[in-house]
């Protein structure tokens, strides 16, 4: 088998890069270690960038998007019972918009099938070979069967663990990596959200996110230790845990129910550079991590897909590789200004230390952002994404 763009992994990253591809007139393949099923069933992100909704209208599949995310033009941060406003809207004209990743998934997918692009699911013992030349390969097992497909380039996007990033000798990638001491507790509940905006939550007992899907979906995150086990954790004990975070207001408005979805997350910042060596790009968690806090992982898989479809574009239609030569460091340079500010995020509203001089600082960074036009227009500038 040939295809000109061979991409590993059918998240985000890989559906969306296949999909401005193809628009392109450039042919991929996709090899997925899971199942379609699988791989719509993870519940994840959540809130887009205005970048990545723009960018999803280019691929073609935003109408659905468009008629049911919900757009938000603030966010509120609650710190020990008082609420907080930011307007995005005010500060910087932009908004985002909730809308699930699963939601995204199903339209890339959906978008993929319609245009006839393969995507083979359930490929086994991917490996990489020759990447440093200019014919590379990739080899797989399908059904206990091998096969092997030549390619022009590789975009591994298979996420954290998967197999691209590993292929890269380890004397031509540097990591660097923060692991937090410890994660987020999510139930997804088919009740009605507290507030119309995400509220995200300082407390003494620990960072809490109140965030939706919809206005009768909501998605519930509380601090909790990384050697939590779910099973301790029945739906009863979780909301008792949210609920005195929460101000007066939003305690009100909770609505609690039976979870739909329960899953621990640990938080991780990680970057591996550079993202390219030879013929493999490496896009989205592949290559980079940031903690939840911010939202920032999927909407930097799509800022790194709008530079390496453009690259490949340009490689193709322009004989020109000005794009892939610089696609490493324009990549990076963005992810390292979400890294900053998913760590700011992170360290400011999470129970980070017993330490009372790191608690009070914290109080003061929120104190100034609440008090300060300029501070607060950095956050919103921030969370609205980085223009690409
Ligand atoms: C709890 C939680 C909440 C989050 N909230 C947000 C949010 O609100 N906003 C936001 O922007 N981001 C959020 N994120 C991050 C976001 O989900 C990820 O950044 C995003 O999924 C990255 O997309 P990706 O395509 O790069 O990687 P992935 O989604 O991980 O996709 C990689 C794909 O590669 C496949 N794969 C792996 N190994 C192999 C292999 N060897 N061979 C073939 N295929 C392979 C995997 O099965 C997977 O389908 C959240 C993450 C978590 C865990």
């Amino acid at each position: 088998m040939r295809t000109q763009v061979a991409i590993i992994g059918a998240g985000p990253a890989g559906l969306l890069l296949g999909q401005l591809l193809h628009r392109n007139g450039i042919d991929t393949i996709i090899l997925e270690r899971q199942t379609a099923d699988y791989v719509l069933g993870r519940v994840r992100a959540g809130v887009i960038e205005q970048v990545t909704i723009d960018l999803l209208d280019r691929a073609g599949v935003g109408a659905r998007m468009r008629a049911e995310g919900l757009v938000h033009d603030g966010v509120q941060i609650c710190v020990n019972g008082v609420r907080h406003r930011i307007s995005f809207k005010d500060l910087t004209g932009k908004a985002v918009m909730v809308y699930g990743q699963t939601e995204i998934t199903r339209d890339l997918m959906e978008g993929r099938a319609a245009a006839g692009a393969p995507t083979i699911y359930s490929a086994h013992d991917v490996a990489l070979h020759d990447i440093s030349g200019r014919k590379p390969r990739v080899s797989y097992s399908l059904d206990g069967q091998s096969h092997e497909l030549e390619c022009d380039f590789i975009a591994g996007c298979d996420g954290f663990h998967g197999v691209s990033r590993t292929m890269v000798p380890t004397h031509a990638l540097t990591a660097h990596e923060r692991i937090y001491p410890f994660g987020w507790l999510g139930i997804l509940s088919d009740t009605p959200p507290v507030s119309e905006e995400l509220i995200y939550v300082r407390h003494e007992q620990g960072f809490a996110l109140c965030s939706m899907r919809s206005p009768t979906r909501s998605r519930y995150y509380i601090q909790c230790g990384l050697d939590e086990d779910i099973a301790a954790w029945p739906d009863d004990r979780f909301w008792e845990a949210l609920r005195p975070r929460l101000d007066d207001e939003a305690r009100n408005r909770l609505v609690t129910g039976p979870s739909i979805e329960k899953s621990i997350a640990p938080l991780r910042s990680f970057v591996a550079e550079p993202m390219r060596f030879g013929r493999l790009f490496l896009a989205g968690d592949a290559a980079h991590i940031v903690p939840p806090t911010g939202a920032k992982g999927l909407n930097l898989a799509a800022s790194d897909v709008a530079y390496l479809s453009q690259a490949l574009i340009d490689h193709y239609a322009e004989k020109s590789d000005a794009g892939l030569d610089a696609y490493s460091d324009r990549a990076l340079a963005r992810v390292w200004k979400a890294e900053r500010f998913s760590w700011w995020m992170t360290m400011t509203l999470h129970r980070i230390s017993e330490n009372s001089f790191e608690q009070k600082l914290q109080l003061a960074e929120l104190d100034y952002l609440f008090r300060s036009q300029a501070a607060a227009t950095v956050f919103a500038e921030n969370y609205v994404g980085l223009p690409y």
